[in-house]
């Protein structure tokens, strides 16, 4: 019975200590000597020592609750404030779309009828020489000095009705569009289109040269409305 109740104070023991598998061992090692009381002793300190433990981990939990509560609060709180933002942003945006719309509503209303035919530039260069009269006679269209072997572009979409190397306007294209309006590119380097096909807006029909009679690199440029010549740049945007 010594043993017993040694071994009983060794699990008590061991239980305050709060070791679990130390516990087990002194149950394990008792059978041999009866185990009855060991299982006892066992019970009554398992019931009175946790105890102090269990009111120390609870308080820590409700620290743990708390903070995991304002935590949470915290995080919807940045939600909130990060919804109301993209919100706001999104209300901005359309503020912006509507007031570039309008302005270029504005823009559209003050172009001269015929800016709005939709003819766009057809090189990338400056003006060298406009239309109308000049020394050696009228030039009847505009002179755009462009780098050589820079891209020429069908000023409006259409069918291509010439391409030729002639004398004078050197390697030339004639676009003819709706309308009864027609373009034509003059003293490029190469054709890159050939007649009878149909072009877009701004498409590539060759590149910039200084083919017949011309002093340096520039696209000589016409456009036309049923034979009558007009003032290209009056035309284009
Ligand atoms: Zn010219």
């Amino acid at each position: 019975m010594r043993l017993v109740s040694l071994t009983a104070r060794a699990v008590a023991l061991a239980l305050s200590i709060g070791s679990v598998s130390f516990a087990f061992a002194g149950s394990v090692a008792s059978p041999a000597t009866g185990s009855g009381p060991v299982g006892g002793a066992v019970a009554v300190t398992g019931a009175t020592r946790p105890s102090l433990a269990a009111v120390t981990t609870e308080k820590a939990q409700a620290g743990a609750v708390a903070e995991s509560r304002r935590q949470k609060k915290r995080t919807e709180a940045k939600e909130v404030a990060a919804k109301r933002a993209a919100v706001e942003r999104a209300a901005a945006k359309r503020v912006r779309i509507a007031r570039a719309r309008a302005a270029a509503k504005r823009r559209w209303a003050r172009l001269p009828a015929t800016k709005k035919l939709g003819f766009k530039w057809p090189a990338q260069g400056w003006i060298t020489s406009g239309f109308g009269p000049r020394a050696d006679g009228f030039h009847h269209g505009m002179d755009i000095a462009c780098r050589k072997g820079s891209a020429i572009r069908a000023a409006r979409n259409g069918r291509v009705v010439f391409v030729a190397n002639i004398p004078i306007y050197g390697k030339t294209v004639v676009i003819q569009h709706a309308h009864g309006y027609s373009t034509l590119y003059a003293h490029m380097k190469r054709i890159n289109v050939r007649a009878g096909r149909k072009v877009g807006t701004r498409q590539l029909i060759g590149r910039c040269g200084s083919t017949g009679h011309s002093t340096g690199n520039h696209l000589h440029f016409e456009l036309r409305r049923n034979g009558r010549f007009l003032k290209p740049a009056h035309y284009l945007t």
